[in-house]
């Protein structure tokens, strides 16, 4: 429920308004699940909001954590057996949530575990917040970050995505800062200048992924519907109205799209925007991609910055424990069946 829903519910049971930053306070910040547990409510209220709240977290099937870098991947079901993966990461002094948006995804991107499962549904609202809130309580740490990179693509779960972002940054709420949050999506024209105009100003990542839309059909499916320019363009209307720097990702995969000619055609598309390249080696999932040499993707990133794009070539984290998007939860599937 969005903060003004819950308010809304308080006062129709009667109670004043504080009543309802009380609950929050509980759920949110002391992470307390139980209504039992929130002891200056008193004995009434507490079987008040038992009966007309519904208080739930994804439950924890499975936990497995890096011995490499601490990275821990959990995996969670959903009240009607699904299950989701969201993951936990750590960077110097903070950690940051990985969440999912649907489970499955219907977009079936070539390199990408969770395509290959299919698409099943949309999370809720309270399944997306939920796992900030599940990981949280499972992990003992306070999340200060949060990226939508999990399961599924986020604009194509719209109205549940952008409440519970409104959620996360409420200050009588999960209060996580704006600039703390990325929704990652794959591209998709029409939303992306919508998301612009929703005052939330998050920062905005792409999956781009290559410099050619001959070479993104290949990987990305939808890119036949939305072409490498038309996203860009949408992608030049969300940083000039939210004044935030785009984050192009780049998936770099060996003899594929790691050539010196991709990397000169990417910092070319990129020069009417102010973007931020995040170059991602890819993490094989079925055999067919292989990651590039460091050599090589060191040499793609040095174009970049010698042609004036801003570039990072991100640490790969979680690789001994099947942590990129879908993989965990594709073997836990191909187990059952
Ligand atoms: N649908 C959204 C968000 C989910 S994927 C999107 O497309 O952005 C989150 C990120 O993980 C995307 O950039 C995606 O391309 C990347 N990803 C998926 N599978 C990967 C793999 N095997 N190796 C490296 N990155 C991967």
């Amino acid at each position: 429920m969005s903060y003004e829903e819950v308010v809304d519910a308080v006062i129709k049971m009667g109670l004043e308004k504080y009543r309802a930053d009380q609950l929050l306070d509980w759920i949110y910040k002391k992470r307390v699940f139980a209504f039992e547990g929130m002891t200056n409510l008193s004995r009434e209220h507490r079987a008040l909001f038992r009966e007309k709240f519904v208080l739930r977290l994804p439950k924890l099937l499975e936990k497995k954590v890096s011995k490499i870098d601490k990275t821990t991947k959990f995996l969670y079901e959903l009240e009607d057996g699904n299950t989701i993966e969201s993951v936990l990461l750590f960077h110097e002094g903070y950690a940051t949530a990985c969440i999912s948006t649907q489970v499955g995804c219907p977009l079936r991107c070539s390199f990408c575990a969770t395509g290959q499962s299919g698409f099943v549904r949309n999370l809720t609202v309270g399944e997306i917040v939920g796992q900030v809130l599940a990981i949280e309580n499972d992990s003992k740490r306070n999340i200060r970050n949060v990226v939508y990179m999990g399961m599924g693509e986020p604009f194509l779960n719209y109205d549940n995505v952008v409440k519970s972002l409104r959620i996360l940054v409420h200050p009588k709420m999960k209060n996580v800062g704006v600039r703390r949050i990325t929704v990652s999506t794959v591209g998709i024209p029409e939303k992306i200048v919508k998301f612009a105009d929703e005052g939330l100003e998050v920062r905005l990542a792409i999956s781009l992924h290559a410099a050619s839309n001959e070479k993104r059909d290949v990987l990305v499916p939808l890119n036949r519907k939305y072409s490498i320019e038309e996203i860009l363009q949408a992608a030049k209307v969300y940083q000039e109205k939210t004044n935030r720097r785009v984050t192009i990702e780049y998936i770099l995969i060996k003899e594929f799209n790691d050539f010196d000619e991709d990397a000169r055609r990417l910092a070319r598309a990129l020069k009417d925007l102010k973007a931020f390249v995040n170059l991602i080696p890819v993490n094989p999932t079925n055999g067919e991609f292989e990651k590039p040499s460091q050599w090589k993707m060191n040499r793609f990133k040095e174009i970049l910055l010698e042609n004036g794009i801003e570039a990072e070539l991100r640490q790969e984290k979680g690789a001994d424990i099947e942590a990129a998007c879908g993989q965990l939860r594709l073997k836990n599937l191909r187990a059952k069946s």
